[in-house]
């Protein structure tokens, strides 16, 4: 939108004057500018309130005297009607036309439909300021942060439903995606006419447990039952060497190791509480998105867990499959305090394994549990993990390829979606609301948060 730069220069200069005109009446000149830019925004949220409620008020033509009712029918205007709504400046008041006495005795205001007004609901644009606070901070805490920037208060009630809103339409959208990419002629469409295709794309997986607890109710004592469930998480990926210039002080440690530092560019997120066959849907739908199917090469970083390989066997059948590195030496390093007990030996011993597996020799890991004590619960664990996985950890070709060998970006993702907002204390968990919560966040992690807030603005009212 185009300002009129003059206007806008008159305007604040008569609300100068006015400003200081108030400023005078308390005799008090010395005011720290703190204290002024906290009065003035107060100023000129009022003022911004006035100006939503009477643009809204003139936009209303003169109304005609019956229109068509969504049933069908014919509603007639009945009178001027004011209305309520909660915006980015607090509750506005404005005038438009009312409709009703159709034969479904449901009224109607053009006006509020033509900008998506619900009558005591909020409007898009504070929703989306609302969900913003929702996903970075716990419904309890979200109230005060909003009050130290909008400068009224909203309930923890209104956060959280507005939030979880924007985690539903993730989840539309997601739905959308995974009723395409089981369509057969979108997928030759897709064969013929692919778009970008990346020629080196990663994947990984993971999963985080969440707290689900029945949220209480009020004057009903429920029975407290606790349970832990699986968020699951996946996110897309592509890898770029960092250029030395930016290479911080874990990349210089790293470039000692890996002699070429990488990180993750363009990352999506998603994520679900669901069986893994249900989200091997939403890793299919959602790959298709970036192609992957089509990549010419295709990574998969995981932990040793078997449903994230079972689907990607399942629905990649040709990618290149990578424990991650950091997670196969932390098994090391388990076996290692559990079997000794001297602090020597176990660094030698350490030392020794996480070479050969850095060396991609996983038959001498293998081997070295082996020998270790079988009566060790871990040591036995350790043997049947390396067994199970040795494919995935031949590191020394992985890393001759220019893989990146660990699953530091999706596992950041679930500490970023589950530990750092639904592990927050005080956070009590329904499963729909992890689940809508953790959405929300993995859009605004996977920068598509505007397009939730073009949905968003754009839902039509229930009539
Ligand atoms: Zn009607």
């Amino acid at each position: 939108m185009n300002y009129n730069t003059e206007t806008v220069n008159s305007v604040a200069q008569e609300l100068a004057k006015m400003f200081k005109t108030m400023v005078m009446a308390q005799e008090d000149d010395r005011l720290p500018i703190a204290q002024i830019e906290s009065e003035m925004r107060e100023v000129l949220r009022e003022i911004g309130n006035q100006m939503l409620g009477k643009f809204l008020s003139s936009m209303q033509k003169t109304p005609a005297s019956e229109i068509a009712c969504p049933c069908g029918g014919k509603l007639k205007y009945q009178r001027i009607r004011p209305a309520t709504v909660i915006s980015v400046f607090g509750r506005v008041t404005y005038d438009r036309a009312y409709y009703a006495s159709c034969k479904c005795k449901q009224g109607l205001s053009p006006l509020d439909k033509q900008y998506g007004l619900e009558p005591g609901a909020v409007t898009a644009g504070l929703a989306e300021l609302l969900a913003l606070a929702g996903i970075g901070h716990s419904y309890d805490e979200s109230p005060k942060w909003l009050e130290a920037f909008m400068l009224f208060s909203v309930s923890e009630n209104t956060v959280r439903s507005e939030t979880e809103k924007m985690g539903a339409l993730q989840g539309e959208l997601e739905e959308e995606l995974i009723q395409k990419s089981q369509d057969e002629t979108y997928l030759q469409e897709r064969q013929r006419n692919p778009g970008r295709i990346v020629s080196r794309l990663y994947g990984s997986m993971d999963a985080a447990k969440v707290r689900i607890e029945p949220r209480p109710r009020k004057g009903k004592v429920t029975e407290k039952h606790e349970d832990w469930r699986d968020m699951k998480a996946l996110c897309w990926f592509e890898v770029e060497k960092v250029p030395p210039a930016q290479r911080s002080a874990r990349h210089k440690e790293k470039v000692e190791r890996e002699h070429v530092p990488l990180r993750a560019k363009n990352i999506s997120y998603f994520c679900d509480i669901t069986e893994a066959e249900n989200f091997g849907k939403l890793l299919w739908a959602t790959g298709c998105t970036v192609n992957a199917d089509l990549s010419p090469e295709l990574i998969f970083l995981g932990d040793g867990a078997v449903w994230i390989w079972n689907l990607v066997v399942k629905y990649y059948p040709n990618a290149i499959q990578i424990v991650d590195w950091y997670h196969a030496e932390e098994y090391l390093v388990k076996v290692a305090k559990a079997v000794f007990n001297s602090l020597s030996e176990r660094s030698r011993w350490l030392e020794e394994v996480t070479q050969a597996l850095w060396d991609g020799q996983v038959e001498i890991v293998i081997k070295a549990c082996v020998t270790l004590d079988q009566s060790c619960h871990e040591a036995r664990k350790a043997v049947a993990y390396f067994t199970d996985n040795s494919e995935r950890m031949r590191y020394h070709q992985f890393r001759a390829a220019g893989y990146m060998i660990g699953s530091g970006t999706v596992e950041s993702g679930c500490k970023q979606i589950v530990t750092h907002r639904l592990k927050l204390p005080g956070a009590q968990w329904i499963v729909s609301g992890a689940v809508q919560t953790a959405k929300a966040r993995s859009a605004w992690l996977s920068g598509t948060w505007q397009s939730l807030c073009d949905r968003r603005s754009a839902l039509p009212l229930a009539v």
